[in-house]
């Protein structure tokens, strides 16, 4: 573990929330503290024996190629530096990510959570959806295979088997793809028998991306995996309700927590603020807590 590490991992952490949470002037002096300490490192870090991301430090990595997977949303893949090791990320992880685009002197930090398997070696794949004015998503949609970026490993909440029955994923927009990561890790290992349930809201129909993964992991572990599709503006003829992640929506999912075999679920939410605040509201208020859960079974990526 490089020098420093220990220490920077808390301002990590908070600066990922805070940027997040689109407060970023606030963190401005550990952003700049953090950006210098990514150049310093950007190089030096890699140990040749271990997967790239096994301990915490800046690396940079080549970008391979690139494919546009719908109207807004891009898959990056990136080449891990050694070929035959998987990335070193553990269920559930994100990738902060650091650029400094259009030559600004304060760097841009934002955090990806990777959809490909953490198993598979050699690469990761990123799927960013680009916002307009998006500092960030504006810089990763400009890659060209042959760039380069800086990341960071964020661990998030440390996945146990068969530590619930069952886990209920809340996604809103791209807050899909922690959602993804976890759901295919639980389902693709023998050991964990946890059932899932995700439910995810979007704003057109044209916003689904991963449709054909998820349908893959419905067909194979029936009774285990199930996803709800929820669109605020659905095409005429659109299979999936319409509207937003409300109580009736997650009731109709089988997640009411009153329900006997809901009593341990753990209830996942990653999405944009305003859906975030619905779901969880104050202080015992909001849509999870009008369904009987309770504040430590909800964790918000
Ligand atoms: C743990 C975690 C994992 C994430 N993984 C992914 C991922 O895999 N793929 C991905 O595309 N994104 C992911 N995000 C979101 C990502 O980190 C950025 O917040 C997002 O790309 C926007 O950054 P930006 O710099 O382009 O936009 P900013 O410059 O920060 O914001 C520009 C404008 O875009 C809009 N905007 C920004 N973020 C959101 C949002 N989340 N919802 C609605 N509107 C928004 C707002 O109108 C904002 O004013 C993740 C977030 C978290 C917390």
């Amino acid at each position: 573990m490089p020098p420093g590490t220990t220490t920077l991992q808390p301002v990590l952490r908070a600066t990922h929330r805070a940027t997040a949470m689109g407060t970023q002037v606030a963190f401005a002096a550990a952003v700049a503290g953090i950006g210098a300490y990514a150049w310093y490192l950007r190089n030096n870090t890699t140990k040749p024996d271990k997967p790239v991301f096994s301990s915490f430090g800046f690396r940079t990595l080549r970008l391979d190629s690139t494919e546009l997977i719908n109207h807004n949303t891009k898959k990056l893949r990136f080449e891990l530096p050694d070929a035959s090791k998987p990335s070193g990320l553990s269920l559930t992880s994100a990738l902060l990510t650091i650029s400094f685009p259009n030559g600004r002197w304060l760097p841009v930090l934002r955090p990806y959570t990777p959809v490909s398997d953490l198993n598979e070696p050699g690469y990761i794949e990123l799927m960013v959806k680009l916002y307009p004015n998006g500092k960030q998503s504006t810089h990763l949609h400009s890659l060209q295979p042959g760039d380069t970026l800086t990341f960071a490993p964020i661990k998030e909440l440390a996945w146990t088997p068969n530590k619930h029955q069952h886990v209920a994923l809340i996604a809103g927009g791209a807050g899909i793809t922690p959602m993804y990561q976890l759901a295919r890790g639980i389902l693709h290992n023998p050991d964990d028998q946890t059932r899932v349930t995700v439910v995810w809201g979007v704003n057109t129909d044209e916003d689904i991306f991963l449709k054909d993964e998820f349908a893959a992991m419905a067909n194979k572990y029936p009774g285990r995996f199930k996803a709800v599709y929820v669109v605020a503006t659905p095409d005429a003829g659109s299979p999936h309700q319409r509207g937003f992640v409300t109580k009736q929506v997650l009731e109709g999912a089988g997640l009411a927590a009153a329900e006997e075999k809901n009593r341990d679920v753990k209830v996942l939410v990653c999405g944009p603020p305003a859906m975030e605040k619905a779901l969880k509201g104050k202080k015992g208020t909001g849509v999870l807590a009008e369904l009987g859960y309770k504040p430590d079974q909800v964790y918000s990526f």
